[in-house]
């Protein structure tokens, strides 16, 4: 039998998941690892990108309008940027903040789709933004420098960036500790990498192969702290703190999948909508039982900052 592919441990419980966002049902065998816990597929799915369909969500985000700022509001960036970080102006900067990452820094948003984040970072303040994404069709130029470039990371500039950024993407990468090393060398010295991902917790418990993050066949590994930390060190960087995010959703999702429903409907291919399953009391609930979990890091999904050592 395989062994794990992060620790190499041995697998210690094997169970089957359904594709249940897309609504295939068809099923995937996944393993525990004995030592570290990462939840990982056997087998990788022969034709992954029937897995993304057109309307997959993040093919189908909308772009904002890039708009440079007028120079009287550049001339006092450094403190506008400040400012926003203290008054949590900006859902798009909970994750910089912690960092206090500033906005003439370069930063790189990698698996970024069409790019919707990186433009709404520019649109704050930030004017050194890129994005890249091997599985888009083609390089995207906004203009201002901010662009999405369809490439594998091995071909990106070396020790040119201030911070990477990795949302809901590791997961979903086959060889993670390779991806690390080339992100790794992507940094400039002390570069940081932020990591944000799905994690093996309290909801896993609770709804094992119904849990919604488990998003067979997409999601090839499910991390644990353990996990990060042993390819973090393989890697060449230092964790310097993990903050768990999770929400309401953990929640909500996998009661759908409990009941047997997809997560986008057959039909009108529309994602599904927490308030038209739950009522507003259950799902204040769900929030509130989220918060306490992530305070006590059992949250199902967290946000890693590596720093480049
Ligand atoms: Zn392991």
């Amino acid at each position: 039998m395989k062994n794990c592919e992060v620790c190499a441990a041995g697998l210690s419980e094997i169970f089957t998941v359904k594709e249940m966002m897309l609504g295939f049902r068809d099923e995937f065998e996944y393993g525990i690892c004995q030592s570290c816990s990462t939840i990982q597929i056997l087998a990788l799915p022969d034709a992954i990108t029937d897995y993304y369909p057109p309307y997959y969500y993040s093919f189908t985000e909308v772009i904002p309008k890039i708009k440079p700022l007028p120079l009287m509001k550049r001339l006092v960036n450094d403190f506008r940027i400040k400012k926003r970080y203290r008054k949590n102006e900006n859902d798009q900067l909970k994750w910089l903040k912690p960092l206090g990452v500033r906005p003439s820094q370069k930063i790189l948003d990698i698996g970024c789709g069409n790019g919707k984040l990186i433009c709404e970072l520019f649109n704050i303040g930030f004017q050194k933004v890129q994005g890249v994404d091997k599985f888009i069709s083609k390089d995207i130029d906004y203009g201002h420098g901010v662009k999405v470039f369809q490439k594998d990371l091995s071909e990106l500039k070396k020790g040119h960036y201030d911070l990477l950024m990795m949302h809901h993407v590791f997961e979903h990468m086959s060889e993670p500790l390779e991806e690390l090393k080339k992100s790794h060398a992507l940094l400039k010295k002390d570069g940081y990498l932020i990591v944000r991902i799905p994690v093996v917790g309290k909801a896993w418990e609770i709804y094992r192969d119904q849990w919604i993050q488990l998003d067979a066949p997409r999601h090839f590994f499910i991390h644990t702290e353990e996990s990060i930390a042993i390819l973090a060190e393989q890697s060449g960087f230092s964790i310097t703190d993990v903050i768990y995010d999770s929400s309401g959703f953990q929640f909500w999702g996998s009661e759908l999948y409990k009941r047997d429903i997809s997560f986008v409907e057959a039909e009108t291919k529309a994602y599904r909508r927490a308030v038209d399953f739950f009522s507003e009391e259950v799902l204040a609930e769900y929030e509130h039982e989220a918060r306490r979990l992530n305070d006590s890091h059992q949250g199902d999904q967290a946000v890693f900052y590596l720093k480049k050592i």
